[in-house]
């Protein structure tokens, strides 16, 4: 059983990351994020509660984060384990979460800002799978198509300029901060993000002691929530 938690800049790869860690050792991912776009996709209550929030690039209430994550982690269909993406983002839903499980590590990915503004700018979400792309690094086959479902790509609402501003501030004042609380009781390894993704991935597996990532020719794609 492993439990991790990556943790990072936006644009920094968490989602990437953790999809390749959470494929090749059958680990549960969870990304907060792409639960809550999910409701804002099906207009549920929660979705029209967090959309706006979300939008700006500010952080949902730390109550409605929590009760998420307990929600999703009391399934408990993570037989061997888990790893969370952007969570936690606070010092409250830190507290709240190590006080119910212990980690095994904290994956905290770097990335220099212009470098953030870069990717974050480029990317594009399909709005039927979710899945997403970098028009510089990772374009679809097709302009503006989804390569797995045909779905329009569109622009993350918190893509922006003005929103990666906020989020960035986000970060840095509120989720930062708990790198601290981790590091009391837990193993936290900072990883340069810059090189390619399976580059990135083979860094982190030789800091956590995990095997090679068997497939060092293919790139990933995943599909979001
Ligand atoms: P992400 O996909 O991880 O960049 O998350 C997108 C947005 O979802 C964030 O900018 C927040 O508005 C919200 N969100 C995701 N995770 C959290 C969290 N742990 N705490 C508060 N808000 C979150």
């Amino acid at each position: 059983m492993r439990k991790y938690v990556i943790t990072g800049v936006p644009g920094s790869g968490k989602s990437t990351q953790a999809t390749m860690l959470a494929r090749d050792l059958d680990l549960v991912q969870i990304s907060v994020g792409d639960i809550f776009r999910w409701h804002v996709r099906q207009h549920t209550k929660i979705g029209a509660h967090v959309r706006r929030t979300m939008a700006a690039g500010k952080l949902v209430d730390d109550d409605l984060v929590e009760s998420i994550v307990r929600e999703r982690l009391q399934l408990h269909d993570w037989n061997y384990g888990f790893i969370i993406d952007g969570f936690p983002r606070s010092r409250d839903q830190a507290e709240f979460f190590l006080e119910s499980y212990d980690i095994d590590a904290v994956i905290d990915l770097r990335l220099p800002e212009e470098e953030v503004r870069r990717r974050v700018l480029a990317r594009r979400i399909c709005t039927g799978c979710g899945r997403d792309y970098n028009l510089v690094t990772e374009p679809p086959a097709t302009e503006n198509s989804c390569d797995a479902c045909g779905g329009e790509l569109v622009t993350r609402a918190d893509d922006t300029e003005a929103a990666l501003t906020t989020r960035l501030r986000e970060y840095h004042e509120k989720t930062a901060p708990v790198l601290e609380i981790f590091r009391r009781k837990t193993p936290v390894v900072a990883i340069d993000t810059r090189p390619d993704e399976i580059t990135v991935q083979q860094e982190i597996r030789a800091r956590l002691g995990l095997p090679d990532y068997p497939d060092r020719a293919g790139s990933v794609r995943r599909n979001r929530a």
